[in-house]
């Protein structure tokens, strides 16, 4: 993939100077190969998602952040905002009435948002990255005709792999879908589903042959109005707008052009899917870690204790530092598994290394965050303690922590034993 080269005038400046006391012929100088960039260069395209879903983020979704944490709930003219502004069909071709922009975009998008909330950034990360995405890639072109346009334009999706007895052992699921001529009768619950307090469709991982045990696992589209009930809204510790349904499916029948791909190729739908869905929630914990950053940096510098203001604290001074470096590795470790990801190269390991980092750095920054503030930052007059609160979930969604460095130790094996 080609990218433009944004090199400013001092490195190049720079490049001259080295160039001229370069002992190495011009010839051999020439690097053959991909064009190389940092980590901090972006397509046009990619730029112009940044501020605008930034601008979005911080003009219209901010003032409205607060109240729908203290409601529980995502307003419904916040969920038409997301269509509005194309959020809801961020990969999704524009044939199909999506941006068709690309996979950083997406994530780029979602770090934007979970600056001001990590429950916007949720909603649309699960509909983009896990819903669109595992019908971009399986799904036949009559399913994506009716269900990707649906998802781009006006219908929320879920994602619902998770029961009460298959949360980090996904494939033990029990829910089970019965083949009756030509539909499935499907049967069980799901637990923690995000999204499903609003969704239209819902992938719906079910077995279809449990002799085979997880070789049974199929995908199924069912829409809301087959039957689907939402038996049990969870109350959260943290991203509380966004909703985390228990779901139960009582002999919903399910027409055989629901099946999504193949039967008895769910497992490795949802294998495939999670790896790359934790770039986005990868994505959502930086975005919330320097949200906070953000927030309580400008208190620091106007905040004044023993006659100065406190951010001028040497004391406080080198756990800024050490801080931006944090975020800064885990916003380098997250472009990476993306950039990874989009040039069709293997990112499972340096998606769950991103995933897991991100994630404790979050942790680590709003809790310093909230203590940087004083009695202010306890308090709800700051979003920081909202912060603090929200990335919680990063080390639990999507694979454990523990989960994420299983998956790095099962490669350290492969390379090392
Ligand atoms: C807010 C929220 C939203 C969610 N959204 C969705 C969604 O949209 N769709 C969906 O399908 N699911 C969703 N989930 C489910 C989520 O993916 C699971 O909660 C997660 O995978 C962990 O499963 P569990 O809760 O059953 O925990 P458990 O699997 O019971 O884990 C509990 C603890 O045991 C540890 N543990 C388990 N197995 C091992 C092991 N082999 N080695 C070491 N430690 C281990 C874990 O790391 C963890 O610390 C959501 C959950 C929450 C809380």
């Amino acid at each position: 993939m080609e990218r433009e080269s944004k090199r400013t005038d001092s490195h190049c400046a720079a490049f001259d100077v080295v160039n001229s006391f370069s002992t190495f012929s011009a010839s051999a100088a020439v690097r053959e190969g991909p064009t190389l960039n940092s980590l901090h260069t972006f397509t046009e395209e990619e730029e112009m998602f940044r501020e605008s879903v930034g601008k979005y983020a911080q003009e219209y979704l901010k003032p409205l952040v607060r109240d729908m944490d203290e409601k529980e709930c995502m307003t419904p003219e916040v969920i038409q905002s997301f269509f509005d502004n194309g959020l809801m069909g961020l990969e999704t071709s524009e044939e199909l009435g999506g941006a068709g922009a690309s996979f950083t975009s997406a994530i780029i998008a979602v770090e934007e948002l979970a600056k001001v909330d990590a429950s916007a950034s949720v909603a649309v990360d699960v509909h983009n990255t896990l819903v669109n995405t595992t019908l971009r890639h399986h799904a036949t072109q009559a399913q994506k005709e009716k269900y990707l346009s649906r998802l781009a334009t006006d219908t929320v999706g879920s994602f619902c792999l998770t029961e009460a007895s298959s949360g980090s052992d996904a494939f033990a699921l029990k829910t089970r879908a019965e083949k009756k001529g030509d539909y499935y009768l499907l049967n069980g619950t799901k637990m923690w589903i995000t999204n499903s307090g609003e969704a239209g469709t819902f992938l719906v991982f079910a077995n279809t042959d449990p002799s085979k045990g997880y070789k049974g696992i199929s995908c199924f589209i069912v829409e809301k109005d087959m039957g689907v009930q939402i038996a049990k809204k969870e109350k959260k510790l943290g991203i509380r707008s966004s909703s985390t349904c228990e779901l139960a499916f009582d002999n919903i029948k399910v027409p055989e052009a629901n099946v999504l791909g193949e039967i008895g190729k769910g497992y490795k739908y949802a294998i495939e899917i999670l790896n790359e869905g934790r770039i986005g929630i990868a994505a959502q914990m930086l975005g919330i870690a320097q949200g906070a950053f953000d927030e309580v940096l400008p208190y620091t510098y106007q905040r004044k204790q023993f006659g100065q203001a406190i951010g001028d604290f040497q004391g406080m001074q080198f756990q800024f530092a050490e801080t931006a470096i944090e975020i800064e590795a885990a916003r380098l470790l997250t472009y990476n598994a993306a950039r990874l990801k989009e040039e069709g190269r293997p990112f499972m390991y340096e998606a769950a290394m991103a995933k897991f980092f991100a994630s404790k750095v979050a942790e680590s920054t709003t809790a310093k965050a909230v203590g940087w503030a004083g009695g202010v930052g306890f308090t709800r007059d700051l979003l920081l303690e909202k912060f603090y609160r929200d990335c919680k979930i990063g080390a639990i969604y999507e694979g454990t922590s523990n989960i994420q460095l299983q998956t790095i130790a099962k490669g350290l094996k492969a390379r090392y034993a």
